[in-house]
């Protein structure tokens, strides 16, 4: 046997194919009680969060200033989903102490007696906990084509869609069910608060507001932007004014204020043993130190988030 072939058994032709797990027969069996939904506020400052005054929101719970652990959509959707959501940022106290206070929350989230938090490794990766080990239908519905079902954040999820449209919550909500023979975990990335701060009614043609990709758009058309293996030298669109900066950040408090109508429909249709987390990946800046948006920032409102949890009102 050659060196490639050390250790290899040739596969007996009597021996019983490996089971291949399938649908709900491979779910085990509900290990918790609650619903739970957390809702991403994509892009949604903390203190324009506090500024909406958000009347049905502020019902869950106290509404925390608190921290992402990234500052932008990828990275934060992917921590959230490592079951870390947005920090408080306490002093004099270790971070393992800190993460096992937050992961044991989880037994009042979920509805748990005893959750066997060792199962969370290796993979620390919550829809695939909640699905493989808590029996839960695994949902979630992404606005931003960052987070795209192709992408390695969907893992462990029955469902994963990319919405229509960039900015539609409502139509998320549509599509929900709790059928009751086990629980749901919906993951849904809202994106009305995320530049150009849009409600679905409204026509962006009419906005004027220049086209600001992500990261995903910027790699979809970078081939186009490469001549003679250079980048082709383009003037970008003209920065900013400060009204213009202080009108986005008003149509972000507009985007708050819409949402709080639609939170309160998911309020009245989800089943009363729900857990609702509502926050934001991370959160953007209006013309502070002469920056504007999200991503490769370093300033405090860039991480400062609002964060508000609690069984459904
Ligand atoms: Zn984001």
């Amino acid at each position: 046997m050659g060196i490639l072939g050390l250790g290899k058994k040739k596969p007996s032709p009597n021996q019983d194919p490996a089971p291949v797990p399938t649908g709900p027969a491979a779910s085990p069996s509900p290990k918790a009680k609650n619903n739970f939904v957390i809702v991403v506020f994509d892009s949604c400052r903390y203190d324009t969060f506090v500024e909406a005054a958000p009347k049905t929101i502020q019902k869950l719970g106290e509404v925390e200033r608190r921290y992402s652990y990234a500052s932008w959509t990828a990275p934060s959707h992917y921590n959230l989903l490592m079951g870390l959501v947005p920090h408080v940022s306490p002093s004099r106290v270790y971070a393992s102490e800190y993460y096992k206070n937050d992961f044991f929350r989880y037994n009042e989230r979920l509805g748990s007696d005893g959750i066997d938090f060792g199962k969370l490794v290796p993979q620390l990766y919550l829809p695939i906990y909640l699905q493989k080990e808590l029996g839960y239908r695994t949902h979630a519905k992404v606005s931003l084509p960052v987070l795209n079902p192709k992408t390695p954040i969907n893992r462990g999820f029955d469902t994963f869609r990319l919405m229509e449209k960039h900015n539609d919550m409502a139509a998320m909500l549509d599509e929900m069910t709790f059928p009751e023979d086990r629980p749901s975990f919906y993951l849904l990335n809202v994106g009305e608060t995320h530049y150009p701060y849009a409600l679905p009614s409204e026509d962006m043609a009419s906005l004027n507001l220049p086209h600001i990709s992500g990261v995903h758009g910027v790699v979809k058309k970078m081939d186009q932007q490469i001549e003679d293996g250079q980048l082709k030298k383009e003037k970008p669109p003209e920065f900013f004014d400060e009204d213009q900066l202080a009108y986005l950040k008003e149509r972000q408090v507009e985007a708050v204020r819409y949402l709080d109508q639609v939170v309160e429909r998911l309020f009245n249709m989800v089943p009363r043993n729900t857990w609702i987390i509502i926050t934001s990946d991370h959160g953007e800046l209006f013309g502070e130190e002469g920056y504007f948006g999200h991503g490769p920032i370093q300033h405090d409102k860039v991480f400062e988030v609002p964060f508000v949890e609690g069984l459904v009102p």
